[in-house]
Protein backbone atom coordinates (compact mmCIF):
# COMPACT_ATOMS: atom_id res chain seq x y z
CA UNK A 1 0.00 0.00 0.00
CA UNK A 2 1.23 3.31 -0.99
CA UNK A 3 1.92 6.04 1.61
CA UNK A 4 0.31 9.25 1.70
CA UNK A 5 1.55 12.31 2.52
CA UNK A 6 0.21 15.47 2.82
CA UNK A 7 2.12 18.72 3.09
CA UNK A 8 0.05 21.50 4.58
CA UNK A 9 0.33 24.70 6.58
CA UNK A 10 -2.96 27.34 5.68
CA UNK A 11 -0.20 29.80 6.27
CA UNK A 12 0.96 31.17 2.82
CA UNK A 13 4.17 30.99 0.69
CA UNK A 14 6.55 28.62 3.49
CA UNK A 15 6.93 26.43 1.07
CA UNK A 16 4.79 23.65 0.62
CA UNK A 17 4.48 23.49 -3.17
CA UNK A 18 8.84 23.29 -3.07
CA UNK A 19 8.87 20.61 -0.89
CA UNK A 20 6.15 18.61 -3.17
CA UNK A 21 7.76 18.84 -5.79
CA UNK A 22 11.15 18.51 -4.38
CA UNK A 23 10.53 15.93 -2.22
CA UNK A 24 8.61 14.36 -4.67
CA UNK A 25 11.36 14.27 -7.60
CA UNK A 26 13.74 12.92 -4.70
CA UNK A 27 11.98 10.25 -3.74
CA UNK A 28 11.23 8.83 -7.42
CA UNK A 29 14.91 9.42 -7.93
CA UNK A 30 15.76 7.52 -5.00
CA UNK A 31 13.75 4.28 -6.98
CA UNK A 32 10.39 4.90 -5.45
CA UNK A 33 7.26 4.87 -7.44
CA UNK A 34 5.50 8.46 -6.82
CA UNK A 35 2.40 10.65 -7.29
CA UNK A 36 2.06 13.81 -6.85
CA UNK A 37 -1.31 15.53 -6.29
CA UNK A 38 -1.94 19.27 -6.76
CA UNK A 39 -4.69 20.43 -4.39
CA UNK A 40 -3.74 24.11 -5.47
CA UNK A 41 -5.81 25.88 -7.85
CA UNK A 42 -2.56 28.05 -8.46
CA UNK A 43 -1.67 24.50 -10.05
CA UNK A 44 2.10 25.62 -9.19
CA UNK A 45 3.02 22.31 -8.60
CA UNK A 46 1.83 21.33 -12.21
CA UNK A 47 3.51 23.55 -13.50
CA UNK A 48 6.75 23.10 -11.44
CA UNK A 49 6.88 19.42 -12.49
CA UNK A 50 6.99 20.93 -16.69
CA UNK A 51 3.38 20.35 -16.73
CA UNK A 52 1.14 23.10 -18.70
CA UNK A 53 -1.95 23.88 -16.19
CA UNK A 54 -3.93 25.22 -18.98
CA UNK A 55 -3.80 22.33 -20.78
CA UNK A 56 -4.72 19.75 -18.50
CA UNK A 57 -7.29 17.70 -20.08
CA UNK A 58 -8.82 16.35 -16.52
CA UNK A 59 -7.81 17.36 -13.28
CA UNK A 60 -8.09 16.96 -9.04
CA UNK A 61 -11.44 19.46 -10.12
CA UNK A 62 -13.15 16.43 -12.47
CA UNK A 63 -11.91 13.72 -9.29
CA UNK A 64 -13.70 15.73 -6.91
CA UNK A 65 -16.84 17.32 -8.58
CA UNK A 66 -17.42 15.24 -11.73
CA UNK A 67 -16.52 11.38 -10.25
CA UNK A 68 -14.07 11.30 -12.89
CA UNK A 69 -12.08 8.09 -12.00
CA UNK A 70 -8.72 9.43 -10.65
CA UNK A 71 -6.43 7.03 -12.97
CA UNK A 72 -7.85 9.02 -16.26
CA UNK A 73 -6.84 12.09 -14.69
CA UNK A 74 -3.18 10.96 -14.06
CA UNK A 75 -0.42 12.72 -16.36
CA UNK A 76 3.33 11.14 -16.33
CA UNK A 77 6.10 13.88 -16.07
CA UNK A 78 9.31 13.48 -18.08
CA UNK A 79 10.93 12.02 -14.94
CA UNK A 80 11.46 8.42 -14.26
CA UNK A 81 8.69 7.06 -11.58
CA UNK A 82 6.95 10.51 -10.75
CA UNK A 83 3.10 11.00 -11.89
CA UNK A 84 1.05 14.00 -11.13
CA UNK A 85 -2.73 14.42 -10.48
CA UNK A 86 -2.69 17.97 -12.07
CA UNK A 87 -4.73 21.26 -11.25
CA UNK A 88 -5.45 24.38 -12.63
CA UNK A 89 -7.57 27.58 -11.60
CA UNK A 90 -10.46 25.16 -12.23
CA UNK A 91 -10.01 23.73 -8.70
CA UNK A 92 -10.93 27.06 -7.12
CA UNK A 93 -14.81 26.35 -7.84
CA UNK A 94 -14.48 22.98 -6.04
CA UNK A 95 -14.27 24.56 -2.69
CA UNK A 96 -17.74 26.47 -2.99
CA UNK A 97 -19.04 23.37 -4.72
CA UNK A 98 -17.89 21.07 -1.92
CA UNK A 99 -19.23 24.20 0.15
CA UNK A 100 -22.85 23.66 -1.45
CA UNK A 101 -23.02 19.88 -1.54
CA UNK A 102 -25.98 18.53 -0.35
CA UNK A 103 -25.21 16.65 3.05
CA UNK A 104 -25.96 13.68 2.25
CA UNK A 105 -22.77 13.52 -0.10
CA UNK A 106 -19.90 12.86 2.25
CA UNK A 107 -17.55 16.25 1.02
CA UNK A 108 -14.40 15.31 3.40
CA UNK A 109 -14.33 11.76 1.94
CA UNK A 110 -14.36 12.75 -1.69
CA UNK A 111 -10.13 12.49 -2.29
CA UNK A 112 -10.14 9.67 -0.09
CA UNK A 113 -12.44 7.49 -2.06
CA UNK A 114 -10.63 8.37 -4.96
CA UNK A 115 -7.01 7.43 -4.18
CA UNK A 116 -8.40 4.06 -2.79
CA UNK A 117 -8.53 2.80 -6.01
CA UNK A 118 -4.67 3.47 -6.79
CA UNK A 119 -3.13 3.49 -3.28
CA UNK A 120 -1.32 0.15 -3.79
CA UNK A 121 0.18 1.14 -7.47
CA UNK A 122 2.69 4.09 -5.66
CA UNK A 123 5.01 3.59 -3.07
CA UNK A 124 4.58 6.94 -2.22
CA UNK A 125 1.86 9.67 -2.75
CA UNK A 126 2.55 13.35 -1.81
CA UNK A 127 -0.51 15.81 -1.65
CA UNK A 128 0.02 19.27 -1.98
CA UNK A 129 -2.52 21.85 -0.32
CA UNK A 130 -3.41 25.50 -0.76
CA UNK A 131 -2.75 27.90 1.85
CA UNK A 132 -6.39 27.36 3.43
CA UNK A 133 -8.22 25.17 6.06
CA UNK A 134 -10.83 25.07 3.43
CA UNK A 135 -12.29 21.82 2.05
CA UNK A 136 -9.48 21.14 -0.52
CA UNK A 137 -7.20 20.94 2.52
CA UNK A 138 -9.75 19.25 4.84
CA UNK A 139 -10.29 16.48 2.07
CA UNK A 140 -6.26 16.19 1.58
CA UNK A 141 -6.06 15.84 5.64
CA UNK A 142 -8.95 13.06 5.98
CA UNK A 143 -7.29 11.21 2.61
CA UNK A 144 -3.55 10.94 4.14
CA UNK A 145 -1.97 9.07 6.48
CA UNK A 146 0.45 11.84 8.15
CA UNK A 147 1.11 15.36 7.56
CA UNK A 148 4.35 16.88 6.83
CA UNK A 149 4.04 20.72 7.91
CA UNK A 150 6.92 23.37 5.79
CA UNK A 151 8.01 25.86 8.26
CA UNK A 152 9.44 29.27 6.98
CA UNK A 153 12.24 30.46 9.08
CA UNK A 154 10.82 33.48 9.33
CA UNK A 155 8.78 36.22 11.84
CA UNK A 156 5.68 34.73 12.74
CA UNK A 157 6.95 31.36 11.60
CA UNK A 158 4.73 29.67 14.87
CA UNK A 159 1.86 32.02 13.78
CA UNK A 160 -1.11 30.20 12.77
CA UNK A 161 0.12 27.07 14.17
CA UNK A 162 -2.32 26.32 17.11
CA UNK A 163 -5.40 26.52 14.28
CA UNK A 164 -3.80 23.94 11.91
CA UNK A 165 -2.92 21.29 15.40
CA UNK A 166 -6.51 22.19 15.95
CA UNK A 167 -7.73 21.62 12.71
CA UNK A 168 -5.68 18.20 12.82
CA UNK A 169 -7.05 17.18 16.19
CA UNK A 170 -10.59 17.66 14.72
CA UNK A 171 -9.63 15.49 11.41
CA UNK A 172 -8.58 12.53 13.81
CA UNK A 173 -11.24 12.90 15.81
CA UNK A 174 -13.90 12.32 12.84
CA UNK A 175 -12.62 11.02 9.63
CA UNK A 176 -9.22 9.85 10.00
CA UNK A 177 -8.17 8.64 13.25
CA UNK A 178 -5.10 7.29 12.45
CA UNK A 179 -3.29 10.44 10.74
CA UNK A 180 0.08 11.50 12.53
CA UNK A 181 2.68 14.11 12.18
CA UNK A 182 5.24 13.07 9.69
CA UNK A 183 7.43 15.70 10.71
CA UNK A 184 7.77 19.40 10.38
CA UNK A 185 10.62 20.81 7.90
CA UNK A 186 12.39 24.14 8.39
CA UNK A 187 12.47 26.31 5.36
CA UNK A 188 14.24 29.22 3.75
CA UNK A 189 16.87 28.42 6.77
CA UNK A 190 19.49 30.88 6.74
CA UNK A 191 22.15 30.09 9.39
CA UNK A 192 23.70 33.77 9.06
CA UNK A 193 20.99 35.23 10.85
CA UNK A 194 20.31 35.21 14.38
CA UNK A 195 16.24 34.70 13.25
CA UNK A 196 16.80 31.99 11.53
CA UNK A 197 19.08 29.96 14.46
CA UNK A 198 16.01 31.28 16.73
CA UNK A 199 12.84 30.50 14.81
CA UNK A 200 14.46 26.78 14.46
CA UNK A 201 14.48 26.47 18.21
CA UNK A 202 11.14 27.53 18.99
CA UNK A 203 10.01 25.27 16.53
CA UNK A 204 11.85 22.17 18.03
CA UNK A 205 10.29 23.47 21.76
CA UNK A 206 6.93 23.28 20.02
CA UNK A 207 7.48 20.13 18.32
CA UNK A 208 9.82 18.13 20.18
CA UNK A 209 10.96 15.14 18.48
CA UNK A 210 9.35 15.99 15.67
CA UNK A 211 11.48 18.25 13.68
CA UNK A 212 13.28 16.60 10.42
CA UNK A 213 17.22 16.62 10.87
CA UNK A 214 17.25 17.93 7.08
CA UNK A 215 16.81 22.05 6.64
CA UNK A 216 15.95 23.33 3.63
CA UNK A 217 18.41 26.32 3.18
CA UNK A 218 17.54 29.97 1.14
CA UNK A 219 18.52 28.74 -1.78
CA UNK A 220 18.02 30.72 -5.06
CA UNK A 221 18.34 28.14 -7.41
CA UNK A 222 14.84 26.76 -5.66
CA UNK A 223 13.24 29.58 -6.84
CA UNK A 224 14.61 29.57 -10.16
CA UNK A 225 13.72 26.18 -10.68
CA UNK A 226 9.88 26.55 -11.06
CA UNK A 227 10.06 28.78 -14.04
CA UNK A 228 11.70 26.06 -15.77
CA UNK A 229 9.62 23.32 -14.88
CA UNK A 230 12.08 21.61 -13.09
CA UNK A 231 12.57 20.39 -9.90
CA UNK A 232 15.95 21.10 -8.54
CA UNK A 233 17.48 18.03 -8.91
CA UNK A 234 17.14 18.46 -12.79
CA UNK A 235 17.93 22.00 -12.70
CA UNK A 236 21.05 22.08 -10.32
CA UNK A 237 22.03 19.10 -9.24
CA UNK A 238 24.71 20.41 -7.08
CA UNK A 239 23.19 22.96 -5.35
CA UNK A 240 22.52 23.15 -1.45
CA UNK A 241 18.81 23.58 -2.16
CA UNK A 242 18.89 19.68 -4.43
CA UNK A 243 21.32 18.18 -1.30
CA UNK A 244 18.81 19.51 0.85
CA UNK A 245 16.05 17.51 -0.72
CA UNK A 246 17.64 14.66 -1.28
CA UNK A 247 18.61 14.25 2.45
CA UNK A 248 15.08 15.28 3.20
CA UNK A 249 13.69 12.40 0.60
CA UNK A 250 16.42 9.70 2.51
CA UNK A 251 14.91 10.68 5.69
CA UNK A 252 11.28 10.26 4.80
CA UNK A 253 12.18 6.80 3.56
CA UNK A 254 13.98 5.84 6.30
CA UNK A 255 11.11 6.55 8.67
CA UNK A 256 8.94 4.56 6.75
CA UNK A 257 11.17 1.45 6.90
CA UNK A 258 11.21 1.96 10.60
CA UNK A 259 7.08 1.41 10.91
P1 LIG B 1 1.42 29.00 -1.22
O1 LIG B 1 0.96 29.08 0.18
O2 LIG B 1 1.14 30.21 -2.02
O3 LIG B 1 0.98 27.74 -1.92
P2 LIG B 1 3.88 27.63 -0.69
O4 LIG B 1 3.75 27.38 0.77
O5 LIG B 1 3.55 26.52 -1.60
O6 LIG B 1 3.03 28.91 -1.12
P3 LIG B 1 6.28 27.98 -2.21
O7 LIG B 1 5.51 28.35 -3.41
O8 LIG B 1 6.92 26.64 -2.20
O9 LIG B 1 5.37 28.13 -0.92
O10 LIG B 1 7.39 29.04 -1.87
C1 LIG B 1 7.08 30.43 -1.80
C2 LIG B 1 8.17 31.20 -2.56
O11 LIG B 1 9.42 31.02 -1.93
C3 LIG B 1 8.35 30.74 -3.99
O12 LIG B 1 8.67 31.84 -4.78
C4 LIG B 1 9.53 29.78 -3.92
O13 LIG B 1 10.24 29.70 -5.13
C5 LIG B 1 10.36 30.42 -2.81
N1 LIG B 1 11.10 29.41 -2.04
C6 LIG B 1 10.61 28.30 -1.45
N2 LIG B 1 11.56 27.63 -0.79
C7 LIG B 1 12.71 28.32 -0.97
C8 LIG B 1 14.08 28.15 -0.52
N3 LIG B 1 14.43 27.13 0.25
N4 LIG B 1 14.99 29.07 -0.91
C9 LIG B 1 14.63 30.13 -1.67
N5 LIG B 1 13.38 30.35 -2.12
C10 LIG B 1 12.42 29.46 -1.77
MG1 LIG C 1 1.93 26.28 -2.93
Amino acid sequence: MGKVIVIANQKGGVGKTTTSVNLSACMADAGKKVLLIDCDPQGNSTSGLGIEKDDVELSVYDVLINDVDIESALVETKYKKLSVCPSNINLAGAEVELATLEFSVRRELLLKTALEKIKDKFDFIIIDCPPSLGFLTINSLVAADSILVPIQCEYYALEGLSQLTKTIKTIKNTYNPDLYLEGVLLTMFDGRTNLSVQVAEEVKKFFPGKVFKSVIPRNVRLSEAPSFGEPIIAYDKYSKGAESYRDLAKEVIKNNKKK
